[in-house]
């Protein structure tokens, strides 16, 4: 069996229990070595086939599956983060299917998670904002002309933007015409790893705050008002409002 097991956004133990236990079982491991913290790997048993995807293209990823899939090996392919995000998983799920091999995708923690947890933020903030848009700017992978992030930004929702750190003032530039200046941005750097740093400004001084720290790669910009102070209370937990699960009270 193959299992496309989402790694979480680096913690070891960040991983599901269920991802954990099959890691603990495979025979095979496909892990990318240039984001998934190999700490992970602790999970593995001893003997288990380690491979590295960084160096390798797709055909080879899919070679050393298929070669572990027709010897009834355990074989796991692991992505950082959720494998949904960013994983380019689905041209690996296609050959798979190509091939008639069957596997199961088992997802996982996104940096986007463990970056509110870092910061102790909520996306969602009732009157704020109610929509996450999950976003990169274009580098070697395009983006969609429809979805550039100045005509995002016009939303003003909470934005979170992979990839793209190494472009900020570019970035900073574009958001600028969809966010006001004071709007609040963090930059999370490697969420959840020992390394872990968060730095918080409004987009008209990120860049300056961001430009004296070593920050490449492995970050996270997260935009939005939903940092400030202001919000309405949730409808969820108030008293006065009955739902599903609770009548309200006078
Ligand atoms: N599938 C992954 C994303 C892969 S793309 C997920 O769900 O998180 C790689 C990008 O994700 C990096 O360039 C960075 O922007 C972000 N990223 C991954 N792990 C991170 C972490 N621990 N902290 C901050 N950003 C992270």
């Amino acid at each position: 069996m193959v299992y496309i097991i989402g790694a979480g956004p680096g913690e070891p133990e960040l991983i599901t229990v269920k991802g954990k236990a099959i890691l603990e079982k495979a025979d095979i491991v496909i892990y990318a070595g240039s984001l998934v913290n190999k700490g992970i790997l602790r999970w593995t048993k001893r003997g288990c086939e380690i491979y590295d995807s960084k160096g390798m293209n797709l055909e080879e990823v899919i070679s050393v599956i298929e070669i572990g899939a027709r010897e009834k090996k355990l074989v796991v392919r692991l992505h950082t983060g959720d494998p949904s995000i960013y994983g380019a998983v689905r041209e690996q799920m296609d050959e798979l299917l190509k091939r008639s091999i069957p596997f199961e995708v088992v997802p996982g923690v996104s940096s986007f998670c463990a970056a509110a947890a870092a910061m102790k933020e909520e996306y969602t903030l009732p009157g704020v904002s109610q929509t996450v848009i999950l976003t990169r700017m274009e580098g070697r992978t395009g983006v969609p002309e429809k979805e550039s992030i100045q005509s995002l930004a016009l939303h003003r929702a909470t934005m979170i933007v992979f990839l793209s750190i190494h472009m900020l003032e570019n970035m900073v530039e574009r958001l600028g015409s969809g966010y006001g200046k004071e709007t609040p941005v963090a930059v999370v750097y490697k969420a959840s790893w020992p390394e872990q740093k968060i730095i918080r400004g409004v987009l008209g001084d990120i860049c300056e705050k961001v430009g004296s720290e070593k920050i490449e790669r492995t970050a996270l910009v997260v935009v939005g008002d939903f940092m400030g102070e202001d919000y309405e209370m949730s409808k969820l937990y108030d008293r006065s409002f009955s739902h599903g699960f609770r009548s309200g009270c006078p």
